[in-house]
Protein backbone atom coordinates (compact mmCIF):
# COMPACT_ATOMS: atom_id res chain seq x y z
CA UNK A 1 0.00 0.00 0.00
CA UNK A 2 2.62 2.39 1.11
CA UNK A 3 4.81 1.04 -1.58
CA UNK A 4 2.73 1.84 -4.34
CA UNK A 5 1.75 5.48 -3.46
CA UNK A 6 5.59 5.95 -3.07
CA UNK A 7 5.93 4.64 -5.95
CA UNK A 8 3.42 6.64 -7.76
CA UNK A 9 5.02 9.55 -6.46
CA UNK A 10 8.19 8.92 -8.13
CA UNK A 11 7.39 8.49 -11.44
CA UNK A 12 4.52 11.09 -10.80
CA UNK A 13 8.04 13.98 -10.18
CA UNK A 14 9.75 12.15 -13.23
CA UNK A 15 7.44 12.94 -15.73
CA UNK A 16 6.71 16.76 -14.71
CA UNK A 17 7.51 18.65 -17.57
CA UNK A 18 10.35 21.04 -17.25
CA UNK A 19 8.64 24.89 -16.82
CA UNK A 20 8.14 25.03 -13.23
CA UNK A 21 4.66 26.71 -13.92
CA UNK A 22 2.97 23.82 -15.95
CA UNK A 23 4.87 21.29 -14.11
CA UNK A 24 3.27 22.57 -10.45
CA UNK A 25 -0.06 23.15 -12.46
CA UNK A 26 0.07 19.26 -13.23
CA UNK A 27 1.19 18.22 -10.63
CA UNK A 28 -1.83 20.06 -8.52
CA UNK A 29 -4.07 18.71 -10.99
CA UNK A 30 -2.91 14.62 -10.32
CA UNK A 31 -2.64 15.83 -7.01
CA UNK A 32 -6.21 16.90 -7.08
CA UNK A 33 -7.45 14.13 -9.59
CA UNK A 34 -5.94 11.01 -7.46
CA UNK A 35 -7.60 12.59 -4.30
CA UNK A 36 -10.94 12.42 -6.07
CA UNK A 37 -10.46 9.49 -8.09
CA UNK A 38 -10.74 7.38 -4.17
CA UNK A 39 -14.26 8.67 -3.77
CA UNK A 40 -16.76 6.38 -5.22
CA UNK A 41 -19.12 8.28 -8.26
CA UNK A 42 -22.86 9.44 -7.12
CA UNK A 43 -25.71 10.01 -9.35
CA UNK A 44 -25.11 13.48 -8.34
CA UNK A 45 -21.52 14.22 -10.05
CA UNK A 46 -22.85 13.87 -13.01
CA UNK A 47 -24.98 17.27 -12.73
CA UNK A 48 -21.79 18.94 -11.10
CA UNK A 49 -20.58 20.49 -14.70
CA UNK A 50 -24.01 21.48 -15.15
CA UNK A 51 -24.29 23.45 -11.94
CA UNK A 52 -20.84 25.03 -11.62
CA UNK A 53 -21.57 26.87 -15.19
CA UNK A 54 -25.34 28.01 -14.42
CA UNK A 55 -26.06 27.99 -10.68
CA UNK A 56 -23.25 30.19 -9.16
CA UNK A 57 -26.43 30.94 -6.79
CA UNK A 58 -26.37 27.25 -5.59
CA UNK A 59 -22.59 27.37 -4.80
CA UNK A 60 -23.44 29.93 -2.17
CA UNK A 61 -25.26 27.67 0.21
CA UNK A 62 -22.73 25.13 -0.15
CA UNK A 63 -19.93 26.99 0.89
CA UNK A 64 -22.04 28.44 4.19
CA UNK A 65 -22.61 24.54 4.83
CA UNK A 66 -18.65 23.93 5.00
CA UNK A 67 -18.32 26.91 7.36
CA UNK A 68 -20.94 26.21 9.76
CA UNK A 69 -24.80 25.54 9.42
CA UNK A 70 -26.63 28.43 8.98
CA UNK A 71 -30.40 27.52 10.45
CA UNK A 72 -32.38 30.14 8.27
CA UNK A 73 -30.74 27.92 5.06
CA UNK A 74 -34.22 26.61 4.22
CA UNK A 75 -36.38 28.85 5.07
CA UNK A 76 -36.82 31.29 2.32
CA UNK A 77 -36.38 35.18 2.02
CA UNK A 78 -38.63 37.74 2.69
CA UNK A 79 -40.63 38.64 -0.36
CA UNK A 80 -38.86 41.98 -0.71
CA UNK A 81 -35.50 40.60 -0.72
CA UNK A 82 -36.89 38.60 -3.51
CA UNK A 83 -35.93 39.88 -7.39
CA UNK A 84 -39.00 41.95 -8.40
CA UNK A 85 -41.01 39.44 -10.81
CA UNK A 86 -38.65 38.34 -13.30
CA UNK A 87 -40.01 39.21 -16.83
CA UNK A 88 -39.47 35.80 -18.00
CA UNK A 89 -39.69 33.51 -14.95
CA UNK A 90 -38.40 30.23 -17.49
CA UNK A 91 -35.07 31.85 -17.80
CA UNK A 92 -34.89 32.59 -13.94
CA UNK A 93 -31.72 30.53 -13.10
CA UNK A 94 -33.55 29.57 -9.87
CA UNK A 95 -37.56 29.98 -9.91
CA UNK A 96 -39.16 31.50 -7.44
CA UNK A 97 -41.56 29.37 -5.49
CA UNK A 98 -42.97 32.26 -3.04
CA UNK A 99 -46.99 32.84 -3.36
CA UNK A 100 -47.92 36.24 -4.89
CA UNK A 101 -51.49 37.07 -5.32
CA UNK A 102 -50.95 39.86 -7.34
CA UNK A 103 -53.03 42.66 -8.14
CA UNK A 104 -55.46 39.98 -9.93
CA UNK A 105 -55.90 38.05 -6.61
CA UNK A 106 -54.65 34.80 -8.68
CA UNK A 107 -55.87 31.86 -6.64
CA UNK A 108 -55.95 28.19 -7.02
CA UNK A 109 -58.29 25.97 -5.63
CA UNK A 110 -58.43 21.68 -5.48
CA UNK A 111 -61.58 19.46 -5.79
CA UNK A 112 -62.15 18.10 -1.96
CA UNK A 113 -61.90 14.43 -2.96
CA UNK A 114 -60.90 12.75 0.23
CA UNK A 115 -58.92 10.29 0.89
CA UNK A 116 -60.66 7.29 -0.32
CA UNK A 117 -58.84 4.12 -1.43
CA UNK A 118 -59.62 4.85 -4.96
CA UNK A 119 -59.05 8.52 -5.43
CA UNK A 120 -56.77 8.96 -8.47
CA UNK A 121 -55.85 12.49 -7.29
CA UNK A 122 -56.34 14.48 -3.82
CA UNK A 123 -55.25 17.80 -2.66
CA UNK A 124 -53.84 18.29 1.25
CA UNK A 125 -54.81 21.98 2.28
CA UNK A 126 -52.82 21.07 5.55
CA UNK A 127 -49.75 20.24 3.39
CA UNK A 128 -50.13 22.14 0.70
CA UNK A 129 -49.27 19.41 -1.34
CA UNK A 130 -51.15 17.46 -4.22
CA UNK A 131 -50.72 14.02 -4.54
CA UNK A 132 -51.97 12.25 -7.78
CA UNK A 133 -51.72 8.28 -9.72
CA UNK A 134 -49.28 8.66 -12.96
CA UNK A 135 -50.39 10.27 -15.89
CA UNK A 136 -54.66 11.07 -14.03
CA UNK A 137 -55.95 14.73 -14.96
CA UNK A 138 -56.30 16.82 -11.88
CA UNK A 139 -57.90 19.43 -12.29
CA UNK A 140 -57.17 22.85 -10.69
CA UNK A 141 -59.37 26.21 -10.65
CA UNK A 142 -58.25 28.87 -11.00
CA UNK A 143 -59.31 32.34 -9.91
CA UNK A 144 -58.36 36.15 -10.27
CA UNK A 145 -60.25 39.24 -8.51
CA UNK A 146 -60.15 40.99 -11.59
CA UNK A 147 -60.17 39.98 -15.72
CA UNK A 148 -56.39 40.05 -16.68
CA UNK A 149 -54.85 41.48 -19.96
CA UNK A 150 -55.84 40.23 -23.41
CA UNK A 151 -53.72 37.65 -23.86
CA UNK A 152 -52.78 36.34 -20.63
CA UNK A 153 -51.33 32.67 -20.24
CA UNK A 154 -51.01 30.76 -17.48
CA UNK A 155 -47.96 28.17 -16.89
CA UNK A 156 -47.11 25.31 -14.92
CA UNK A 157 -43.21 24.22 -14.37
CA UNK A 158 -41.97 21.71 -11.98
CA UNK A 159 -39.04 22.18 -9.74
CA UNK A 160 -37.49 20.71 -7.40
CA UNK A 161 -38.35 20.95 -3.99
CA UNK A 162 -34.88 20.51 -1.61
CA UNK A 163 -31.96 23.36 -2.15
CA UNK A 164 -29.51 20.07 -3.49
CA UNK A 165 -31.44 19.34 -5.68
CA UNK A 166 -33.34 22.79 -7.17
CA UNK A 167 -30.33 23.18 -9.65
CA UNK A 168 -31.48 20.10 -11.37
CA UNK A 169 -34.43 19.83 -14.32
CA UNK A 170 -37.02 18.16 -13.65
CA UNK A 171 -37.65 15.73 -16.50
CA UNK A 172 -39.49 12.18 -17.11
CA UNK A 173 -37.51 9.83 -16.83
CA UNK A 174 -35.49 7.65 -20.03
CA UNK A 175 -38.47 4.70 -19.48
CA UNK A 176 -41.52 6.66 -19.54
CA UNK A 177 -40.03 9.09 -22.09
CA UNK A 178 -39.28 6.26 -24.38
CA UNK A 179 -42.64 4.79 -24.71
CA UNK A 180 -44.09 7.66 -25.59
CA UNK A 181 -44.39 9.10 -28.85
CA UNK A 182 -45.12 12.56 -28.31
CA UNK A 183 -42.98 15.30 -29.05
CA UNK A 184 -43.39 17.02 -25.34
CA UNK A 185 -42.60 13.55 -24.10
CA UNK A 186 -39.63 14.40 -21.79
CA UNK A 187 -41.87 17.37 -19.65
CA UNK A 188 -43.32 15.91 -16.48
CA UNK A 189 -46.48 18.06 -16.70
CA UNK A 190 -49.09 18.06 -19.24
CA UNK A 191 -51.89 20.10 -19.68
CA UNK A 192 -55.29 17.98 -21.23
CA UNK A 193 -58.03 18.72 -23.00
CA UNK A 194 -56.59 21.91 -24.66
CA UNK A 195 -55.22 22.09 -28.13
CA UNK A 196 -53.65 25.48 -27.43
CA UNK A 197 -51.70 24.21 -24.71
CA UNK A 198 -47.80 24.95 -25.98
CA UNK A 199 -44.81 23.08 -24.22
CA UNK A 200 -41.21 25.23 -23.60
CA UNK A 201 -37.94 24.50 -22.84
CA UNK A 202 -35.99 27.07 -21.77
CA UNK A 203 -32.74 27.19 -24.06
CA UNK A 204 -30.48 28.47 -21.44
CA UNK A 205 -32.14 26.83 -18.47
CA UNK A 206 -33.75 24.05 -20.21
CA UNK A 207 -36.21 23.99 -17.71
CA UNK A 208 -39.75 22.60 -19.07
CA UNK A 209 -43.18 24.46 -18.78
CA UNK A 210 -46.19 24.23 -20.41
CA UNK A 211 -48.53 27.25 -20.99
CA UNK A 212 -52.45 27.76 -21.81
CA UNK A 213 -53.67 30.83 -22.86
CA UNK A 214 -55.89 32.19 -19.53
CA UNK A 215 -59.78 31.88 -20.75
CA UNK A 216 -62.07 33.89 -18.35
CA UNK A 217 -64.85 31.80 -16.37
CA UNK A 218 -67.81 30.88 -18.71
CA UNK A 219 -71.34 32.67 -17.62
CA UNK A 220 -72.29 31.46 -13.99
CA UNK A 221 -68.91 30.21 -13.11
CA UNK A 222 -66.52 32.34 -11.04
CA UNK A 223 -63.39 29.97 -11.92
CA UNK A 224 -61.17 28.45 -14.96
CA UNK A 225 -60.29 25.02 -14.79
CA UNK A 226 -57.41 23.77 -16.06
CA UNK A 227 -56.59 19.65 -16.35
CA UNK A 228 -53.24 18.99 -15.32
CA UNK A 229 -51.26 15.28 -15.14
CA UNK A 230 -48.12 14.62 -14.11
CA UNK A 231 -46.18 11.46 -16.66
CA UNK A 232 -44.02 10.13 -14.31
CA UNK A 233 -44.38 8.68 -10.81
CA UNK A 234 -42.13 9.98 -7.96
CA UNK A 235 -40.47 7.40 -7.51
CA UNK A 236 -39.21 6.96 -11.21
CA UNK A 237 -35.60 5.68 -11.10
CA UNK A 238 -33.44 8.66 -13.04
CA UNK A 239 -36.57 10.61 -13.24
CA UNK A 240 -37.64 12.28 -9.75
CA UNK A 241 -35.89 9.63 -8.33
CA UNK A 242 -38.05 10.19 -5.08
CA UNK A 243 -37.18 13.49 -4.88
CA UNK A 244 -40.00 16.02 -4.03
CA UNK A 245 -41.17 18.43 -6.44
CA UNK A 246 -43.13 21.64 -6.32
CA UNK A 247 -44.88 22.84 -9.40
CA UNK A 248 -45.46 26.71 -9.91
CA UNK A 249 -48.31 27.96 -11.44
CA UNK A 250 -47.99 31.44 -12.77
CA UNK A 251 -50.58 33.81 -14.43
CA UNK A 252 -48.08 35.89 -17.08
CA UNK A 253 -49.11 38.50 -20.00
CA UNK A 254 -48.20 37.43 -23.44
CA UNK A 255 -44.81 39.08 -22.93
CA UNK A 256 -44.24 36.58 -19.97
CA UNK A 257 -44.17 39.32 -17.04
CA UNK A 258 -45.32 37.54 -14.07
CA UNK A 259 -48.94 38.95 -13.41
CA UNK A 260 -49.36 36.22 -9.82
CA UNK A 261 -47.82 33.21 -8.62
CA UNK A 262 -49.01 30.02 -6.49
CA UNK A 263 -46.91 27.30 -5.61
CA UNK A 264 -47.55 23.61 -4.63
CA UNK A 265 -46.28 20.37 -3.41
CA UNK A 266 -46.89 17.24 -6.06
CA UNK A 267 -45.94 13.55 -4.93
CA UNK A 268 -47.11 11.27 -7.88
CA UNK A 269 -48.01 7.65 -6.76
CA UNK A 270 -49.76 4.52 -6.77
CA UNK A 271 -51.91 5.32 -3.65
CA UNK A 272 -52.93 9.26 -3.34
CA UNK A 273 -55.60 8.62 -0.58
CA UNK A 274 -53.56 6.47 1.48
CA UNK A 275 -50.45 8.49 1.02
CA UNK A 276 -52.03 12.47 1.88
CA UNK A 277 -53.68 10.29 5.02
CA UNK A 278 -50.11 8.74 6.13
CA UNK A 279 -48.21 12.22 5.84
CA UNK A 280 -51.01 14.68 7.22
CA UNK A 281 -51.25 12.35 10.33
CA UNK A 282 -47.13 12.78 10.49
CA UNK A 283 -47.49 15.96 9.81
CA UNK A 284 -50.17 16.40 12.82
CA UNK A 285 -48.17 14.30 15.19
CA UNK A 286 -45.20 16.29 14.61
CA UNK A 287 -46.67 19.47 15.37
CA UNK A 288 -48.13 18.70 18.24
CA UNK A 289 -45.42 17.50 19.64
CA UNK A 290 -46.39 13.84 20.88
CA UNK A 291 -43.13 12.34 19.66
CA UNK A 292 -40.27 14.08 18.14
CA UNK A 293 -37.29 11.49 18.90
CA UNK A 294 -36.88 11.50 15.07
CA UNK A 295 -37.19 14.54 14.41
CA UNK A 296 -33.82 15.42 16.71
CA UNK A 297 -31.78 13.55 14.91
CA UNK A 298 -32.43 14.95 11.24
CA UNK A 299 -31.67 18.68 12.84
CA UNK A 300 -28.47 20.12 13.71
CA UNK A 301 -27.37 19.07 17.43
CA UNK A 302 -27.99 22.55 19.11
CA UNK A 303 -26.13 21.25 22.61
CA UNK A 304 -27.08 24.06 25.41
CA UNK A 305 -24.15 23.80 27.94
CA UNK A 306 -25.47 24.66 30.87
CA UNK A 307 -22.89 25.76 33.66
CA UNK A 308 -24.62 25.10 37.06
CA UNK A 309 -27.26 27.97 37.61
CA UNK A 310 -26.44 28.41 41.38
CA UNK A 311 -22.73 28.89 42.38
CA UNK A 312 -22.01 29.61 45.75
CA UNK A 313 -19.42 32.86 46.06
CA UNK A 314 -19.75 35.94 43.82
CA UNK A 315 -16.70 35.13 42.43
CA UNK A 316 -17.98 32.48 40.51
CA UNK A 317 -20.58 34.83 39.26
CA UNK A 318 -18.87 34.56 36.14
CA UNK A 319 -19.01 31.00 35.99
CA UNK A 320 -22.82 31.31 35.72
CA UNK A 321 -22.61 32.43 32.14
CA UNK A 322 -24.52 30.12 29.75
CA UNK A 323 -22.56 29.70 26.46
CA UNK A 324 -24.60 28.33 23.73
CA UNK A 325 -22.49 25.91 21.03
CA UNK A 326 -23.56 24.56 18.08
CA UNK A 327 -22.01 21.54 16.56
CA UNK A 328 -22.00 19.97 13.19
CA UNK A 329 -22.33 16.13 13.77
CA UNK A 330 -23.85 13.93 15.77
CA UNK A 331 -20.64 12.26 16.37
CA UNK A 332 -18.99 15.58 17.26
CA UNK A 333 -22.01 16.93 19.63
CA UNK A 334 -21.45 13.29 21.73
CA UNK A 335 -18.00 13.91 22.47
CA UNK A 336 -18.04 17.28 23.48
CA UNK A 337 -21.05 16.44 25.11
CA UNK A 338 -19.55 13.95 26.80
CA UNK A 339 -16.31 16.13 27.77
CA UNK A 340 -18.88 18.38 29.31
CA UNK A 341 -20.95 15.71 31.33
CA UNK A 342 -17.52 14.80 33.04
CA UNK A 343 -16.63 18.52 33.45
CA UNK A 344 -20.25 18.94 34.96
CA UNK A 345 -19.25 15.76 37.29
CA UNK A 346 -16.02 17.44 38.28
CA UNK A 347 -17.82 20.44 39.34
CA UNK A 348 -20.30 19.09 41.12
CA UNK A 349 -17.98 16.18 43.23
CA UNK A 350 -15.70 18.95 44.22
CA UNK A 351 -18.93 21.05 45.68
CA UNK A 352 -20.12 18.17 47.68
CA UNK A 353 -16.75 17.96 49.60
CA UNK A 354 -16.21 21.90 50.14
CA UNK A 355 -20.04 22.43 50.96
CA UNK A 356 -21.41 19.03 52.64
CA UNK A 357 -24.54 19.73 51.21
CA UNK A 358 -27.34 19.21 53.19
CA UNK A 359 -29.57 16.89 50.55
CA UNK A 360 -28.20 14.98 47.74
CA UNK A 361 -27.65 16.40 44.37
CA UNK A 362 -30.36 15.80 41.98
CA UNK A 363 -29.16 13.78 38.43
CA UNK A 364 -29.88 17.16 36.88
CA UNK A 365 -26.91 18.95 38.84
CA UNK A 366 -29.92 21.48 40.46
CA UNK A 367 -29.35 21.95 43.70
CA UNK A 368 -32.07 21.15 45.78
CA UNK A 369 -33.70 23.89 48.51
CA UNK A 370 -34.43 22.84 51.89
CA UNK A 371 -36.99 24.82 53.57
CA UNK A 372 -36.12 27.95 54.96
CA UNK A 373 -32.77 28.36 52.94
CA UNK A 374 -31.49 31.35 51.35
CA UNK A 375 -31.67 31.01 47.72
CA UNK A 376 -27.94 31.45 46.65
CA UNK A 377 -28.33 33.94 44.08
CA UNK A 378 -30.31 36.23 46.96
ZN1 LIG B 1 -41.06 7.72 -15.17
Amino acid sequence: MMEEQGLDCLTLSQDLPLSQDDSFRELWGRVVNASISGIPPTTDMSHEAWRGENMDMLLIPDQVLDEQFDENLFELPPPEMLPKDCVTPPSSTVPVTTDYPGEYGFQLRFQKSGTAKSVTSTFSELLNKLYCQLAKTTPVEVLVAKEPPRGAVLRATAVYKKTEHVADVVRRCPHHQNEDPADHRSHLIRVEGSQRALYFEDQHTKRQSVTVPYEPPQLGSEMTTILLSFMCNSSCMGGMNRRPILTILTLETPEGLVLGRRCFEVRVCACPGRDRKTEEENSTKTQNGTKQPKKRKSTPAAPEIMKKSKSASSAEEEEKEVFVLHVKGRERYEMLKRINDGLELLDRESKVKNKKPEVALPSSGKRLMQRGERSDSD
